[in-house]
């Protein structure tokens, strides 16, 4: 059984010497537990805080500790009798091979509906992160402009969708040209920004002529700058993310937009996804059904191998991803 520890904390941008790969036996079940095989694992840029070891909404990842995450893997040993040998489960379970469960933890998914690997992400916590965030903070109305930056990974790209579905135009900002390409031609963006080769501001006003309506922050900083100057009057901002700043070592001091805000009665609300906990059943419906029309389409960017996680996780500070960033660990 391989597992990945956290053995070092990351200063700044994470690299390889943060991580260990070590293997141990496979783990005993006792009394009502279950021995998971993991498929897929799921990086996720907020990990990045967990290894700092201040504790924020998430406990901190412990040193000498195995990392967890989102996995989804099949059932494969079980004295629990909610789970039969085959079942195939989604839960925050360990970057490791195996993982042991009592049940509490985790869910079954029908593999009928849509993908496994979905289940962390478009019919995941990426998907539910996109939809009450978007919906339940940025009440989107018919015609409204929209702009999602982060927009080509797995929580933007599929706000993006999810405004089109609400008749919105939006307008993707991504740090590729390919990423960009993907949102307008096969996601139906309405127009894209490339923030590494565009000038931002310029481009925010030429494909927003009568501003912005709604924001869906994944990134912060000065992309986020730019489009605060042009929020309209009573627009909603809604604070996802802030990956621009997660490998930062002292405070990104910029440009005071705040005044922005009194100015047009705008609304700027932070959230996590956890807040909507009691709603996330319906969430999944919805989404697997938009999935399954074919009104929202997804990417996966899948590298191969539990000892690659490290490289995936470091990944998403690049802009390696488009879409859901996975690991497959293991075959079904
Ligand atoms: P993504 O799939 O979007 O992967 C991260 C992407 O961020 C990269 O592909 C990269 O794309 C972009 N990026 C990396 N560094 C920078 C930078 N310095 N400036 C601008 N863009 C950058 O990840 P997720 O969809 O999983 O997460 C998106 C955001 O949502 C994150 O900030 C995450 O922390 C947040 N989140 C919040 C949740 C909540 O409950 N509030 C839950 C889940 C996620 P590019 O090539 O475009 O630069």
């Amino acid at each position: 059984n391989r597992s990945i520890l956290l053995v070092k904390r990351p200063e700044g941008m994470p690299n390889q010497d943060n991580f260990k790969l070590i293997t141990k036996d496979v783990p005993e079940i006792g009394d009502g537990e279950v021995l998971i095989r993991t498929i897929y694992l799921s990086v996720d840029p907020y990990m990045r805080g967990r290894m700092n070891g201040v504790k924020t909404y998430a406990d901190p990842f412990e040193l000498n500790e195995v990392l967890s995450g989102g996995v989804v893997g099949k059932v494969v040993e079980s004295r629990n009798e909610k789970f039969q040998i085959g079942d195939i489960i989604e839960g925050r379970l360990s970057w490791a091979d195996y993982a042991v469960s009592k049940g509490d933890n985790i869910r079954k998914i029908d593999p009928s509906l849509a993908p496994i690997s979905t289940a962390v992400g478009v019919v995941g916590m990426p998907g539910l992160t996109a939809y009450f965030g978007f919906l339940d903070i940025g009440k989107p109305k018919q015609g409204e402009t929209v702009v999602v930056s982060g927009a080509a990974g797995a929580v933007g790209s599929t706000v993006g969708q999810i405004a089109k579905i609400k008749g919105c135009y939006v307008v993707g900002i991504a740090g590729t040209a390919e990423k960009c390409k993907y949102l307008k031609e096969e996601l139906g963006f309405d127009q894209v920004i490339n923030y590494k080769t565009d000038n931002v501001k310029q481009k925010l006003k030429e494909h927003c002529p009568n501003g912005v309506d709604i924001y869906f922050d994944n990134v912060g900083g000065e992309i986020s700058d730019a489009v605060i100057r042009r929020i309209n009057y009573q627009s909603r901002i809604i604070l996802c993310g802030q990956i621009s700043a997660y490998n930062l070592q002292s405070i990104d001091s910029g440009p005071r937009v705040q005044g922005q805000l009194i100015q047009k009665s705008a609304l700027m609300q932070g959230f996590i996804v956890g807040d909507f906990a009691k709603q996330h059943r319906e969430g999944l419906k919805q989404l697997g059904q938009w999935v399954s029309e074919g009104s929202i389409k997804y990417r996966e960017n899948v590298i191969e191998g539990l000892e690659n996680t490290p490289d995936a996780f470091i990944g998403l500070f690049r802009g390696e991803n488009t879409g859901k960033q996975l690991v497959k660990v293991n075959n079904e």
